[in-house]
């Protein structure tokens, strides 16, 4: 069982999702199962529809017709006049039902996140509809089914959380038997029979679920770049793509903000051992990035630098603090009963601060928790009031080869300092497989550069001397 996952560039119009059936007319494998992103900045056009809706502007009718237009020109192109009746009628009939969820959405002024995972849901059932229609119609027979009847989650429906068990168990024992099954991404459903979805580029993680329920010998992951590079091809041109990586270097890549990757999306493959590659759809001959538990040895310390955006940090300080414990223990309580993610923390040694970055989003919201829950402490001048700095950026430098290799961070620290970048906090994880840096936005894009340079262009890509 091979099991492919294409993204919303992979299938963004005919001329795409033709190459997407040549890569699998390549393939010889007797069992695949593909699933399908929603068609580029589909989620993105389906999220300004709802908000249109739900702020009583009307021209959300014109962007649903857009939308409809958009889909019914693909299907126009990949299925043969006489054939497309039937293919366009129910394409036809999700978008009155789309239309309908939506006048509900402005009539009633009701736009809870039930009805936003709702919403967005459709851009994986049409593209999916369309790719099956469009595989039948080029001598690929296959079974259309929808992820919502296997992937069961909790009720947080925009970032909802996978029942494993459930979902395993209903993979394996209710998905129809057929050589080629194609499957939408992103979605799922909740215990309770309502739709929700696997958070913003999720797809990757549909697929993972299925590989890892069906014991698949591989995954594939088709985009449209050559794999994982070693940073953002889009914020350094000097950037190339990565052989090989273990699990744990993709995974952190990814979650430090690697786009191509959703971080979620390797669990399910390291319990069950499956490998994942990462493919180019519009440049299939190029091998890609091969992630699996025993990569290759490399002569590259550092693997990759990735960089998130759009983070706060916040600070507690004072004497306060100075010896007493728990004081780190109810920071992140009060952050973690937000359901906040914290990205990073970091401690000074004499233990007068302790720094944490979070999503600029939710800055506020964790500054008043921390606020609350030190309220006394505050009053009594034992603290300072909590810090916020924004927009500020993570770099992370990361690699398994940094264990043996002392003296990264030193390097990495003191080429931003020679550049006149602020390093504002510093941590490496346990594992010594990443250090990440905190600074301020401005800087961002020139220390990833910089960093860049520094550990992947100092020699050839190809070179078998130890970097760095
Ligand atoms: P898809 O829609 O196929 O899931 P995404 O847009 O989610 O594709 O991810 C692919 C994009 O990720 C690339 O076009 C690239 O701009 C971006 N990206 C960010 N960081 C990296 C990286 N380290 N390596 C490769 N691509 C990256
Ligand atoms: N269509 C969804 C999104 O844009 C999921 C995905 O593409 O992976 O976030
Ligand atoms: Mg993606």
């Amino acid at each position: 069982m091979l099991v492919l996952k294409f993204g919303g560039t992979s299938v963004a119009n005919a001329g795409a999702i033709r190459q997407l059936i040549s890569i699998l007319r390549e393939k010889n494998n007797p069992k695949m199962l593909v699933v399908v992103s929603a068609m580029s900045k589909v989620t993105d056009l389906l999220i300004s529809l709802y908000q249109k809706a739900a702020t009583h502007d009307v021209t959300y009718l014109e962007l649903l017709s857009q939308l409809e237009s958009k889909h019914m020109e693909a299907i126009e192109e990949l299925v043969p006049m006489s054939q497309q009746i039937d293919i366009k009628g129910r394409i036809k009939m999700i978008f009155r039902e789309l239309e309908d969820l939506c006048r509900g959405i402005y009539l009633l002024d009701e736009l809870s996140d039930s009805t936003k995972a709702r919403v967005m849901a459709y851009g994986e059932r049409l593209s999916s509809a369309i790719v099956s229609v469009a595989f039948q119609h080029h001598g690929l027979p296959n079974i259309l089914v929808d992820s919502r009847d296997f992937i069961q989650t909790d009720n947080n429906y925009l970032n909802a959380k996978v029942n494993l068990k459930a979902t395993y168990a209903f993979m394996r024992d209710n998905l129809p038997q057929a050589d080629l099954l194609v499957a939408p991404g992103f979605i799922a459903r909740s215990a309770d029979g309502k739709t929700t979805v696997l958070g913003r580029g999720g797809s990757d993680y549909t697929a993972s679920l299925y590989a890892a329920a069906l014991n698949a010998e591989l995954l594939e992951i088709w985009s449209d770049v050559d794999g994982m590079y070693t940073t953002d091809p889009r914020k350094a041109a000097a950037a190339y793509s990565i052989e090989e990586l273990s699990y744990e270097e993709a995974m952190e890549l990814a979650y430090f903000g690697a786009k191509v990757l959703y971080p979620p999306t390797i669990a399910p493959l390291v319990a069950a051992k499956i490998p994942l590659v990462l493919k180019n759809t519009f440049n299939p001959a190029h091998k890609g990035t091969l992630i699996s538990a025993n990569p290759a040895p490399s002569a590259q310390n550092v693997k990759g630098i990735s960089c998130i955006d759009h983070i706060a940090v916040l600070t507690i300080s004072g004497s306060g603090m100075v010896g007493v414990p728990g004081v780190a223990m109810r920071m992140f309580k009060a952050v973690a009963l937000e359901c906040i993610n914290v990205y990073f923390i970091t401690q000074s040694s004499s233990e007068q601060s302790i720094t944490i970055g979070l999503a600029e989003a939710e800055g506020e919201k964790a500054a008043q928790a921390i606020t609350e829950e030190f309220a006394g402490d505050i009053e009594q001048g034992l603290l300072n009031p909590v810090s916020v700095e924004t927009p500020m950026s993570i770099v992370a430098i990361v690699g398994n080869g940094m264990v043996q290799q002392p003296g990264i961070a030193g390097k990495a620290f003191s080429l931003l300092g020679d550049h006149n970048i602020n390093i504002r906090a510093i941590a490496q994880g346990a594992t010594e497989r990443i250090i990440s840096v905190v600074l301020n936005t401005n800087d961002a894009h020139r220390a990833v550069n910089l960093l860049h340079d520094r550990f992947f262009l100092t020699v050839p890509e190809k070179s078998t001397a130890t970097l760095a």
